[in-house]
């Protein structure tokens, strides 16, 4: 239990507490690494315990089904499909909710590159919601403000990881017919600082303003760092940098050097899921069904209970999908069963490090991998103009 143990391990920064407090005595403190932590204001704490009851941390059972119905699925719609991380399934629910004049809440970018959990019910303010972010999304008192919309008879749905999606069902104690909730599959999350940190470096590399920046690529189906900024000169110019491991951002991501204490060990990582429906990539998927096809993403869905079901049929019509298994999809999506590995020896003092030299020192000596197994990759991967080039050049010789 956090507030007796203070253990960072103990806290996924979800907030519960904070929503759950009659007397709004908890307020979200940003550590030196720039996690959100809870710390209690004593002189008003009337010692009621809530705080400690609505954290997911200690009752992370979940109710869904243990055998959920799985799929591999992605939108008919390829203009919408391009715009999704994997398949687009999130788009497709959050369609069907605001059509009902529902409201939804998930991750977006202020204007300054915080990210932050937020509301909208109009469907050009959804885009602002799709794509993965790749650190940890402030939620702030976004429970209470569903509960009240909940309470009124609206339509809500609510996408998060899975430590936020069982922190609202916690803070919520029953369940509503009109709330649809999605848990991500998650690798685990940095923090804003991490990534506040590398828009810095890239400022400084390109010597301009950052105005966009994604960390997927969208027009395939794969890892990219692509971003828009604005040159000395005044030129609105795009990078894209294809391959996880060419981005020290991307690449301490995947190694999990970077994430927060309570992600190694995640107690959400495993089956039953929390969200009534989960949405994930499904990696491999073409091991399973040859002719799908998998060049623009595909989502691993799993419909976890009956409301998921509901949500389901209502939205499957505009859907490809065929059936699949837990044991199918966990065969590359390590996270849908498992947290991710023990804590690496690097995680131990790497935003000191970073505090102490830089970013830009650690990223371009800690965050990145030897000459050659760049080129390794750099070879094996499609839409690299390097990658083709180094083929082109290997042909030759
Ligand atoms: C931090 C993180 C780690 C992930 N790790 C894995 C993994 O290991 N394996 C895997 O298969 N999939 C992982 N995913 C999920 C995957 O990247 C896609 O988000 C998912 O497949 C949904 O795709 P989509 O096309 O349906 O939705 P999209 O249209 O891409 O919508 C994404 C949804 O996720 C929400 N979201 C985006 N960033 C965050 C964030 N930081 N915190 C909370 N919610 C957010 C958005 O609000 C939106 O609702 C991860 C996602 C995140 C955010
Ligand atoms: S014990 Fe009650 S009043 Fe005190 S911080 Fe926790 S929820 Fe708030
Ligand atoms: S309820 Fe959430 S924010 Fe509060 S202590 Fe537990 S995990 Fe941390
Ligand atoms: S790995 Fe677990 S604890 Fe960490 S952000 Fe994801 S769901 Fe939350």
């Amino acid at each position: 239990m956090y507030f007796k143990t203070l253990a960072k391990q103990d806290c996924t920064g979800c907030t519960a507490c904070v929503n759950v407090c009659p007397r709004q005595c908890i307020l979200m403190r940003v550590d030196e690494e720039g996690f959100y932590y809870p710390i209690i204001d004593k002189e008003k704490c009337i010692e009621c315990g809530l705080c400690e009851k609505v954290c997911p941390v200690e009752s992370s059972q979940s109710s869904n089904d243990s055998m959920p119905k799985v799929y591999a699925a992605y939108l008919r719609n390829t203009g919408e499909r391009m715009k999704s991380t994997s398949g687009g399934i999130f788009y497709a629910i959050a369609k069907w909710v605001v059509e009902q004049h529902g409201i939804v809440y998930g991750a977006a970018f202020d204007e300054n590159f915080k990210l932050k959990h937020i509301g909208v019910d109009r469907m050009e303010d959804l885009s602002q919601l799709r794509g993965s972010k790749y650190l940890q999304s402030y939620v702030g008192n976004v429970f209470s403000e569903i509960k009240q919309h909940l309470k009124a008879g609206r339509w809500v749905y609510f996408v998060g990881v899975g430590c936020q999606v069982a922190g609202l069902k916690a803070f919520l104690r029953k369940n509503y017919d009109t709330l649809i909730t999605s848990d991500l599959v998650c690798h685990g999350v940095p923090s804003q600082l991490m990534f506040d940190w590398h828009l810095g470096y890239l400022r400084q590399k390109e010597k301009g303003q950052i105005v966009s920046y994604s960390f997927r690529d969208y027009e395939g189906w794969g890892g990219c760092e692509k971003y828009d900024f604005i040159s000395l000169n005044g030129k609105r110019i795009t990078r894209k940098i294809y391959g996880y491991f060419l981005s020290p951002y991307l690449y301490s991501f995947m190694w999990a050097f970077t994430h927060r204490y309570s992600c190694y060990g995640c107690k959400f990582a495993r089956i039953p899921r929390q969200g009534d429906v989960t949405l994930a990539d499904f990696w491999g998927v073409k091991k399973f069904f040859p002719k799908i096809n998998a060049d623009k993403g595909v989502s691993l869905v799993l419909v976890n209970n009956c409301q998921g079901n509901r949500i389901w049929n209502q939205v499957n019509s505009e859907l490809e999908y065929q059936e699949s298994s837990v044991e199918n999809a966990a065969v590359e999506n390590a996270n849908l069963t498992h947290a991710s590995s023990t804590i690496p020896q690097i995680r131990r003092h790497c935003y000191e490090m970073i505090a102490q030299r830089g970013y830009k020192s650690v990223a371009e000596n800690e965050f990145r991998i030897s000459n050659y197994a760049k080129i390794q990759i750099l070879m094996k991967l499609k839409h690299s103009k390097a990658g083709i080039l180094l083929r082109k050049i290997k042909n030759i010789i």
